[in-house]
């Protein structure tokens, strides 16, 4: 029971009882058996939805007060908020919670007085790098969906980044939640941990493939759901669901078929909808339109006035929480998501549609089976407890074989066990730099030693692996300049320090400076490109067609490009280069205010696409101009405006204006079209005319001129006519 629970704040207890819960979920009860109130290290592999986010909670709330410091570590940024959010429901208990979402170089000191901070774990990696004097103070750390030490990407900074902080505080205790997965004592051997692995689940889970006219499930038992003549076997399996008035969860493999499945079936869920449903769900689309003026934003206010949704990393926050709301108060009656979802977010459904089981891999070159894993994990957002009687996963299956496979692969199958990526290059020379540069390991013997601490270490039998893994990383970042190497020691050089600061990989810097060393005034397309063309920026495909687009392009605009162009006949390395152009090119049209519908048209992506490359060049042209200036290089000021350009996407001239809090691209587009072009015409302009350029807003004017420093910036006397016509910047 939870008041029986030692070490928690006074009233805890109690106020979990009142809001529902009423006894521990037995995976939470071990959890608490082997010490996670009392500061011992915990492993819990239990499977999605088990209530893993509440011993996260028991264990941060003992440890803060005991009088620690607690950190919550997770895997998306888009996570970070709404973890905070939740645990926001402490403050009645003094208990202070704190995201850090900021940039990277920065140490974020007033996080100092938070007793609990969320942050992912790139951002706990440089805050460590900057030295942020609040790290040694903490007790507990939690590491969310720590399987994902596995993924190519980012996994090795989660792992680096743990053995970091337990490196720095050798008593800090550790609770590491984490999917169930096969090797989850390797995972608690590494951290020196207590394991608690369970497949308790607080709702029943039927699993079964669908094949033909009916689900076989993982207990022989079938259920009939016939596929009409012309009907689609996903459409049949939600109307089925609908019958018994749940709610579905369809999943698929790309953005595109996310959206094309939603509208087809909002058909379906369009047909089951009462008179009152039809009135909320007319809210909610009214709110999903207003969010933003994107194409994207129609779409998909379209579907939901119908009772459906498409989920996807392409949408803004505002559109993923609308949707997410909408899912769990009922209204929605099926949602199509990419597998993002199935990672974190709690939207629990009665039915779990998994239609795509393969995914486009380009390191693989073909379409490639999911791993067991995130099945598993798509699965676990089966069942609403207290709602559904039991949740059902479905797999669907085209005929007798696949249906063999899918239960062979998915249902009957244990998931892959979880394995350190840290030996992969780019990992490695970003880490080691850190890793000499923030002073944590002096000598090639101290890095080593270092590295002994990780998952990587304890999952290697041949020693010498690592050592020649070290070797050849050392050669290259010395051969760069990052690190200057005398027998046994290893130091960092100044570039070293700003490239590991910077939060930038090793071999971006050097792709940066070496494009920029011989630039005198480069114009932006070559900075985009530059940046581009590093492996920070994920960059576009390239569709068909978009080949001789952009050949195209590239020898129009020969000059302009920084470095050495590869010959047509590099394959490899003229298709990427081909790719950095297109990516550079939407930074190119957003810099030039061409609209953002427009953008994500032309490109075939999402708003929340053109947002995250906007944001990350403004990080990678943020870090160039750094490093130009640390070398004294003539291109500064060309790199800087570059990157304001990117930053408020607009025009040369617009700049001044842009800059001036609340003006944006498109009022400062107008105001500039007025007469008003700079911060100085905002302080004497005619009122009257600067509010005729904001289309008769008073008090968006008057915050505007008080932003550009005028004294009086009152509108009270000032009139003016405008014509009507929505103000959207
Ligand atoms: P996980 O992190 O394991 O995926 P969550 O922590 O999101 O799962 O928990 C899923 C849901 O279960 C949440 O809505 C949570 O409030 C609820 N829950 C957790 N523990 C209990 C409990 N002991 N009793 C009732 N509900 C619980």
């Amino acid at each position: 029971h939870p008041t029986d629970v030692p070490g928690l704040p006074p009233g805890v207890p109690e106020h979990l009882v009142e809001s529902g819960i009423e006894e521990l979920y037995p995976p939470q009860a071990a959890a608490v058996d082997a010490g996670v109130t009392d500061g011992e290290s915990l492993v819990a592999s239990v499977p999605t939805a088990s209530g893993k986010t509440l011993i996260a909670e028991l264990a941060m709330l003992s440890s803060v007060e005991r009088g620690g410091t607690a950190l919550y570590v997770v895997p998306l940024r888009a996570l970070a908020s709404e973890k905070k959010a939740e645990f926001e429901r402490w403050a009645d208990f003094d208990v202070d919670v704190g995201v850090s979402t900021g940039n990277y170089e920065s140490s974020e000191e007033w996080l100092s007085s938070r007793d609990i901070v969320v942050a992912t774990s790139e951002k706990v990696d440089s805050l460590v790098r900057n030295g942020a004097p609040w790290i040694d103070d903490l007790t507990c750390v939690v590491a969310d969906e720590v399987h994902l030490v596995d993924d190519p990407n980012r996994g090795p900074t989660l792992e680096v980044t743990l053995a970091k902080l337990r490196r720095i505080n050798s008593g800090l205790q550790v609770v590491a939640l984490s999917a169930t997965v096969d090797n989850a004592d390797e995972v608690a051997d590494w951290l020196d941990a207590e394991l608690v692995k369970s497949d308790w689940r607080p709702i029943d889970l039927r699993t079964g493939v669908h094949y033909g006219d009916a689900i076989t499930f993982d207990d022989g038992e079938r259920r009939e759901v016939p596929v009409d003549r012309g009907e689609r076997p996903t459409a049949a399996l939600v109307a089925d669901t609908l019958e018994e008035d749940g709610s579905s969860l369809v999943f698929v493999n790309s953005r595109r078929n996310a959206e094309a499945a939603a509208r087809r079936l909002a058909d379906v869920t369009e047909s089951a909808l009462t008179p009152d449903e039809r009135a909320a769900l007319a809210d909610v689309a009214d709110e999903v339109a207003a969010a933003s003026d994107t194409e994207t934003s129609e779409d998909l206010a379209a579907v939901v006035r119908k009772g459906a949704a498409f989920h996807h990393a392409g949408l803004s926050a505002d559109h993923r929480s609308l949707v997410e709301d909408a899912f769990r108060d009922r209204k929605l009656k099926a949602i199509c998501a990419t597998p993002t979802l199935a990672a974190g977010v709690n939207t629990p459904s009665r039915r779990v549609i998994v239609r795509d089981w393969r995914r486009y891999d380009g390191e693989f070159g073909g379409m490639k089976p999911l791993e067991t894993l995130e099945v598993h994990q798509m699965f676990g957002r089966a069942g609403r407890p207290g709602l559904d009687p039991y949740g059902e996963a479905v797999l669907l299956a085209k005929d007798h074989d696949t249906m063999d496979e899918l239960f062979e692969r998915y249902v009957w199958a244990d998931p892959e066990p979880v394995r350190s990526k840290l030996a992969r290059e780019p990992a490695m020379r970003t880490h080691l730099l850190a890793t000499v540069a923030s002073g944590f390991a002096r000598t090639r013997e101290g890095l080593l030693d270092f590295l002994e601490g990780t998952l990587y270490a304890a999952q290697t039998d041949e020693g010498d692996r690592l050592a020649s893994v070290v070797d050849s990383t050392l050669d290259y970042l010395a051969a760069n300049d990052f690190v200057d190497r005398e027998g046994d020691e290893v130091t960092a050089t100044s570039l070293g320090h700003t490239v590991s600061r910077l939060y930038l990989d090793p071999m971006s810097a050097a792709e940066i400076v070496d494009g920029l060393r011989d630039a005198d005034d480069p114009t932006p397309l070559g900075c985009y490109h530059l940046v581009c063309r590093t492996p920070d920026m994920y960059e576009l495909y390239l569709k068909s067609g978009d080949r001789e687009t952009y050949t195209e392009l590239c020898y129009e605009r020969e000059e302009e490009f920084l470095g050495r162009v590869p010959s047509e006949f590099e394959d490899v390395r003229f298709e990427e280069w081909l790719s950095a152009l297109k990516t550079a090119k939407l930074l190119e049209d957003w810099a030039s205010e061409v609209d953002e519908d427009r953008i994500t048209e032309r490109y075939g992506v999402g708003p929340g696409d053109v947002r995250g490359k906007v944001d990350t060049a403004e990080w990678l042209l943020g870090a160039a101009e750094r490093l130009a200036t640390d070398l004294d290089l003539d291109c500064v000021v060309a790199v800087r405006e570059a990157k304001k350009r990117v930053q408020y996407g607009v025009r040369e001239e617009l700049l001044d204006l842009a800059g001036v809090r609340n003006v944006g691209r498109k009022r400062a587009r107008r105001l500039y079209e007025a007469g008003v072009e700079s911060r100085a015409d905002l302080r004497e302009a005619d009122k009257a005319v600067v509010l005729g350029a904001l289309r008769g807003r008073e008090r968006t004017a008057e915050r505007i001129l008080e932003n550009a420093g005028r004294r009086d910036p009152s509108m009270e006397t000032v009139s003016v006519d405008v014509e009507d016509g929505g103000d959207t910047s």
